[in-house]
């Protein structure tokens, strides 16, 4: 009898482990195409949203604009019991920090935490950019509608609060415009700046920049793969990091890197129609995005985005030169597009902080031994650990093993030379928390 109990008891933890949370799906069929296309056009119509541009008009300029922004969070909290905290946080830039700043501006970011139940200091933060710019980044009065770069990524950060707005999380949620991308992603570094000085506990940043065209320049038309782009180790990491990487490994499995391979699993799972494209560098080459300031002082960070851009719709003065229409326009987002990279957002955050935190002190050992050991303090709320690996050569976590509610592990017949390894934490309906790398070496 007993047997059979445990037996019993085994499939149904089993078959917990392997299911998918029903409530992901609700939430992808929550976003609405016809929300961001609103939402679009209403910031493309702002005229432009430079940084550099008016502030005192209420239906010109980037004044205007986080003015409106701010208007939305505050009223998808009124219609969620408050559950949003809706603030402007905000640094003075003096004129001549770079030859963009041609004069003092204030750079001003719209922030909104759906506060976590059970750990309020603890975040996963989406973001998208409020400004925009033309040819020349200094001109901050000519029409410059930016409704692919990046009133997309800003229209996605609002739909993903007026959908999980309607859910609770054990950990919090910020939805944030960002302001001074196109100046020196100046907002991003005020934001990283006050996270700091606030103690927040960051998980990471989904950075959206572009996240609505599906035509490349090249004419590649495509509506199923988008890019993930990742560093590969923190910047900021210390000097015996690096020397002990050489030794025991983690060239290409940082913290923003983990995050990558999170979102990428994630959108396998619950959007299967969808092709994640990861990619191992911090960025396009060359070019940045708001990612990167929270990457400098060591926080996760990914950039979600298009998989194929237009440059003659980037950074371009409205015109037409042998036939070519240049600028950065609202018919050429392509709208189901936008909700499927909001949907895969919308997705992670939920289930991020639905996880219980990524265990810390992760151990590994088994040098000279036909097997593995790992060692790592127990996280409070989870019901258990996995250990992933893969081999050395592969972007994906493709192996794992449900080791049940302990903080040591032995895998038998597994050489540790061969692969590499981590250790993620699990709660109670299936979520799971970041992979952990191995931090120390056991005996
Ligand atoms: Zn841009």
């Amino acid at each position: 009898m007993k047997k059979i109990i445990l037996a019993l008891a085994l499939i149904n933890f089993a078959f917990s482990q392997s299911q998918t949370d029903s409530k992901l799906y609700d939430i992808i069929d929550a976003v609405s195409e016809e929300r961001l296309r609103n939402d679009v056009k209403t910031l493309a119509d702002f005229g432009t949203r430079h940084t550099l541009s008016d502030t005192l008009s209420d239906t010109r300029g980037i004044g205007a604009a986080r003015r409106w922004i701010k208007g939305q969070f505050d009223a998808i909290s009124k219609d969620c019991n408050n559950c949003l905290e809706v603030f402007y946080q905000q640094d003075l830039v003096k004129k001549g920090t770079n030859q963009r700043i041609i004069k003092d501006v204030m750079v001003v970011n719209v922030v909104a935490i759906q506060r976590g139940t059970k750990y309020p200091n603890r975040f996963i933060i989406m973001s998208g950019d409020i400004d925009s710019r033309v040819s020349d980044p200094t001109d901050f009065t000519s029409d410059s509608p930016g409704a692919n770069d990046n009133a997309t990524g800003m229209a996605g950060a609002i739909e993903a609060a007026r959908v999980l707005s309607k859910y609770q999380f054990e950990s919090s949620i910020i939805y944030v415009g960002l302001s001074g991308e196109e100046q020196g992603l100046f907002g991003g570094q005020g934001l990283a700046k006050y996270a700091q000085d606030n103690n927040w506990d960051i998980i990471g940043i989904l950075n959206n920049d572009m996240i609505g065209n599906i035509t490349g320049v090249d004419g590649v038309i495509d509506n199923r793969t988008f890019r993930i782009f990742s560093e590969p180790v923190p910047a900021n990491e210390s000097e015996r990091a690096r020397r002990a990487r050489r030794f025991y490994g983690g060239e290409v499995d940082g913290i923003s890197r983990q995050l990558a391979r999170y979102v990428h699993k994630a959108v396998k799972t619950y959007m299967p129609e969808m092709n994640p494209m990861m990619v191992y560098r911090l960025d396009r080459f060359g070019r940045g995005g708001h990612h990167r300031p929270f990457n400098d002082v060591g926080f996760a960070g990914i950039r979600i985005m298009e998989a194929h851009e237009n440059y003659t719709q980037q950074h371009q003065d409205i015109r037409t030169e042998d036939g070519i229409n240049y600028g950065d326009t609202f018919e050429h987002v392509n709208f189901p597009y936008c909700k499927k990279l909001t949907a895969v957002n919308a997705i992670n955050l939920a289930s991020i902080a639905s996880a219980p935190p990524a265990p810390k002190n992760v151990g590994i050992g088994g040098i000279v031994q036909p097997s593995a050991k790992f060692s790592w303090d127990k996280v409070d709320g989870a019901v258990g650990y996995k250990i992933y690996w893969r081999d050395t050569t592969s972007p994906t976590w493709d192996n794992s093993r449900f080791v049940g509610d302990v903080s040591e592990y032995t895998l038998d017949g597994i050489v540790v030379d061969n692969f590499f390894f981590g250790v993620a934490a699990v709660g109670k309906d299936g979520h799971e928390s970041m992979v952990t790398f191995p931090n120390k070496i056991i005996r």
